[in-house]
Parts: structure tokens; C-alpha cells; sequence
């Protein structure tokens, strides 16, 4: 048996925000909370910039962040997700798709669907069919994607912080035309194998998790808790992002920015000290479950 953990998994496409922070922070008090291990994962299929996944995972020791088990890297396990891909295939539950993104927008809409849901425009092809689009694709150097062959039209999950989470559930992509694994695959194999029963994250993948609910099932693989958290918005209402000036912890340092009594603040705890004291007064029931809106300073040379 793995014991049970919470986790992080940051993309390692650059320095993490504070708003990436406080949610990677939330997940380990959960997870701590709770009697979890907390396990990190890096997801490096794509969008890697050299160096970031480093960097995120020192940022989080540096703050007291203590890891169980050894980091686990999405690019080394690539043999998981096609045995997972390939038990799916067995049993008529995969099949190829060569359409190009372009396809896929002028398509007609399936009925009920919502827009950008694949129609399922390549499900019922002929072999002679398939051929015919495997040459097409290959004279311009592309291969087909994968998809799930879906049974169902929608999904729900029971999240801890949002209620019932209800999304459509169209033939999702399993694997990517240029052959990276898509996150929707991995991330349900990789939660299961490292012993994930419990899922914090923003609340932005909250749609998400219907589809990766729907693929543990029919993998055969325990769904976990999901807890879907409110994000950091920048002055626009948007998500927080790098353009809108100072937002790395270490660039906010320069400011004489307190990380922690403004995560303890922003989450409706009033400021924490440090991560003892945070240890100490996290209550999922007392958090937030409003975003907060963060107004960075310009970002100087210094940061
Ligand atoms: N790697 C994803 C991200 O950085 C998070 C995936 C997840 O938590 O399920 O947005």
C-alpha cells in the first residue's frame, strides 16, 4: 500500500508567481492537514525552460516545504502512459485522429457540446479511410493523435471546495500528433501510481477534473479528492501573470515583501509567521473561497 499523499505538480515553464506559491503552499497544509504525505512532481512534457523545475522545487524547500518520496519527473515515465494508452487501446477505447487544429474549429458542433469539443470527426472511419489520412499526414511529416473514444457525454465530480463540478467529457486527446503525452492522461497515471488520493490545485483546471475522473474509472484507478482552491488575480481581474510587474517572491524581496503574512492574509487567516505557524493555524474550513486580487509594484532592474 502507498501511503496516502497530497501533492504538487508545477510545469516547469519558468519562475513561479506568488499566486503558483500560495497554491502549491495550500496543497501542502491540506495535505499535512490532513496526515498526507506531499509528494512533487515536475511536468515537464511541455513548455520546459532549462533550469525552472530546479528553481521551483528550491524555492518551496527554501520556504520549510518538506517532500516525501523522491521527485518524480513526467519525461522519465513515458512508458507508464503508453501502457496505460495501450490497455485503453485493447479495448477498443483508442483511436487515431488526423485532424489539424483548423479542422477541428470548422467543424459542425456535436449537438450539446460546448465550443472547441472535438465533433468526433475521425471516430468512424474506414481502414481505407485511415490509410488514406496516415499518407496525408506523413507526406507533411505529421502523425495522427490518439483520442479516447468517450462513452459518456458528461462527467461529475464532488470537489471539497466547489460542490458538484459537472463538464462535458468529449474524445479527448491522449496523445499528442507530435508524440508528447497529453496532461490529461499523464496526470491521472501518475496521481495513481504515486499514491496521490488527494489533489489541491487552482481552481483554473477545475474543469478538468471531470475528464480525469472519467479516465481513472475506466482505467480502473482510484479517483482522488479533489479540492480545487481560488487563485491570485492580477489589477485586471485576469489570472496574475509575469507581465503584470513584480509577482516572484524574489522579486517582491526587493520590496520588502512578507510571503508569509500575506498568503496567511490573502487566505482569510490573518498573517502567518512562517510555515510552523501557517502548520498551525491551517483550517480548511476557515479558508477563503473568494480570489484575491494582487496589485503588484513595477518590477525594477533590482526586481
Ligand atoms: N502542471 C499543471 C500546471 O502547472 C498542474 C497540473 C495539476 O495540478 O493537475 O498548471
Amino acid at each position: 500500500m502507498l501511503t496516502p499523499a497530497g501533492r504538487f505538480a508545477p510545469s516547469p515553464s519558468g519562475d513561479l508567481h506568488i499566486g503558483n506559491v500560495r497554491t502549491g503552499v495550500v496543497a501542502y497544509l491540506w495535505a499535512r492537514w490532513s496526515g498526507r504525505a506531499f509528494r512533487w512532481r515536475t511536468e515537464d512534457l511541455d513548455r520546459v525552460r532549462e533550469g525552472s523545475g530546479e528553481r521551483q522545487l528550491e524555492e518551496f524547500r527554501g520556504l520549510g516545504v518538506r517532500i516525501d518520496g523522491d521527485v518524480v519527473t513526467q519525461s522519465h515515465r513515458t512508458d507508464l502512459y503508453a501502457s496505460a494508452c495501450d490497455d485503453l487501446a485493447g479495448r477498443g477505447l483508442v483511436y487515431e485522429c488526423y485532424c489539424s487544429r483548423r479542422d477541428i474549429q470548422s467543424a459542425p458542433s456535436a449537438p450539446h457540446a460546448p465550443p472547441g469539443a472535438y465533433p468526433g470527426t475521425c471516430r468512424h472511419l474506414t481502414e481505407a479511410q485511415r490509410g488514406e489520412a496516415r499518407a496525408r499526414l506523413a507526406a507533411v511529416g505529421r502523425a495522427p493523435a490518439l483520442r479516447l473514444a468517450s462513452d459518456v457525454r458528461e462527467h461529475t465530480v464532488e470537489d471539497t471546495m466547489l460542490g458538484s463540478v459537472t463538464s462535458h467529457v468529449d474524445d479527448f486527446v491522449l496523445r499528442r500528433g507530435d508524440g508528447v503525452w497529453a496532461y490529461n492522461l499523464a496526470v491521472v497515471v501518475d496521481d495513481a501510481d504515486m499514491g496521490i488520493d488527494q489533489v489541491v490545485r487552482g481552481d483554473d483546471l477545475a474543469s478538468s477534473a471531470p475528464r480525469q475522473a472519467h479516465l481513472c474509472a475506466l482505467l480502473r484507478l482510484p479517483v482522488p479528492e479533489y479540492v480545487h482552491v481560488p487563485l491570485v488575480l492580477g489589477p485586471t481581474g485576469a489570472r496574475l501573470a509575469k507581465r503584470d510587474g513584480a509577482v516572484t517572491p524574489a522579486q517582491l524581496a526587493v520590496h520588502g515583501f512578507d510571503l508569509w503574512a500575506w498568503m496567511g492574509e490573502s487566505l482569510g487567516f490573518g498573517p502567518w509567521r512562517d510555515i510552523d505557524d501557517a502548520l498551525m493555524r491551517f483550517d480548511p474550513a476557515r479558508m477563503t473561497h473568494e480570489a484575491v486580487v494582487f496589485d503588484p509594484p513595477p518590477l525594477t532592474a533590482a526586481g
